[in-house]
């Protein structure tokens, strides 16, 4: 790891002014803010990550859970993860998020992951955390060496010829099907970015994982009202039952009356490039009868275009069960 300077900025505004100064918010960037460590650290004693600068916000007031007048829910940036899966509001209101949540890591690591640094978790692609390798998305321009490769676990959907790199997150997978908003402090305003604008693809820019610009703090993520009657599930596939990500999972929101889907939001992880939304599956479940034949035809929907690689063709079906699944237990709790 090499010498960095530590900082402890006194607010948000200076803690975005400080990361301002940075010639990037994305890989390689030379600041960085540093909330439970279990990523960042991890990726510096690994020479991915050298920041020289590293900006403590562990001080900030950003550790509140509040209700919005709306009915909804502030969540701030450093709430730990264990603290937002515990939180009886979440666990009542939003059971897909706390369950999303206990599904991550151990209990050790939720304790320190906060919810701005379970959003920029990095890919756990085994090319990208090793620096004798090639890889695009750590160093632009040498290669994919992951596509002719040890592939089985990264992505089959929003995937380019430049990386096919998955997001590991389950929180993210929540969010998404909750449509939270990601509320940023920038170094002259702050603004909101829709969960569904926040992460992009890695199109032949895999080093751009965000929208994230020099300086943008995140400083709370919000959930909006939730749908009364909602039924939600978060169902996590993986090689083994804890202390491992996914290769496949679902978030589920679901409303059902008189036999027929009124309202649903479904969203993938371990087979995405990045959280992965499926309007499909949710236009072709909306609606129609809430049965298994139409859970698997919506499940059919969200992977049309998958695209498999030489290990990975397995998570096709598997996201498809996956999802048929969550969605039959979703409907029948
Ligand atoms: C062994 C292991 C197993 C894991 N298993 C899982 C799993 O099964 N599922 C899962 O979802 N996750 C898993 N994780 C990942 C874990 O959830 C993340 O490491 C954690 O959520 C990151 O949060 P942090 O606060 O420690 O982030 P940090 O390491 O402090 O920061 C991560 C990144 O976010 C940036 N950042 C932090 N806060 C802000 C902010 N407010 N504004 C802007 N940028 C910010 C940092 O600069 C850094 O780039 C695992 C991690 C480990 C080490
Ligand atoms: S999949 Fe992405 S992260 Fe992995 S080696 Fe290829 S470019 Fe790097």
């Amino acid at each position: 790891m090499k010498i960095f300077e530590f900082v402890r900025p006194a607010d948000a505004q200076a803690a975005s002014a400080a990361a301002a100064l940075a010639s990037t918010a994305q890989q390689d960037a030379d600041v960085r803010f540093i909330a439970g460590g279990t990523t960042l650290i991890d990726l510096m004693k690994l020479n991915v990550e050298t920041p020289a600068r590293v900006l403590d916000i562990n001080r900030l007031p950003l550790d509140k859970i509040e209700s919005t007048p709306d009915g909804g829910l502030r969540i701030g940036a450093t709430v730990r993860n264990s603290d937002l899966a515990n939180h009886p509001t979440v666990r009542r209101d939003y059971p897909v998020l706390s369950q999303a949540l206990l599904n991550g890591a151990s209990a050790q690591l939720r304790n320190m992951a906060t919810t701005a640094g379970n959003l920029l978790q990095r890919t756990r692609c085994m090319y990208f955390r090793d620096t004798a390798m090639p890889c695009n998305k750590r160093a632009p321009g040498t290669g994919c060496p992951a596509i002719a490769g040890a592939n089985r676990t990264l992505a089959v959907l929003g995937t380019s010829e430049h990386c096919i790199a998955s997001n590991p997150s389950d929180m993210c997978v929540a969010m998404a099907a909750l449509e939270a908003t990601i509320h940023v402090q920038g170094p002259k305003a702050s603004r909101t970015i829709p969960f569904a604008d926040f992460h992009l693809l890695p199109g032949n820019t895999p080093h751009r994982e965000t929208v994230l610009e020099p300086g943008d703090l995140i400083t709370q993520v919000e959930l909006p009202a939730p749908i009364q009657g909602s039924k939600q599930l978060y169902l996590k596939l993986r090689d083994r039952a804890s202390y491992e990500f996914a290769l496949a999972s679902a978030a589920v929101v679901i409303s059902v009356a008189s036999g027929k889907v009124t309202h649903v939001r479904l969203a993938l992880g371990g087979v995405g490039a990045k959280p992965w939304r499926s309007q499909e599956a949710e236009a072709a479940l909306i609606g129609q009868p809430a049965d298994p034949a139409n859970f698997r035809k919506a499940s059919e929907a969200a992977m049309r275009d998958a695209k498999p690689q030489s290990q990975n063709g397995f998570k096709i079906e598997l996201a498809k069960r996956c999802l048929t699944h969550a969605l039959q237990m979703a409907v029948a709790s």
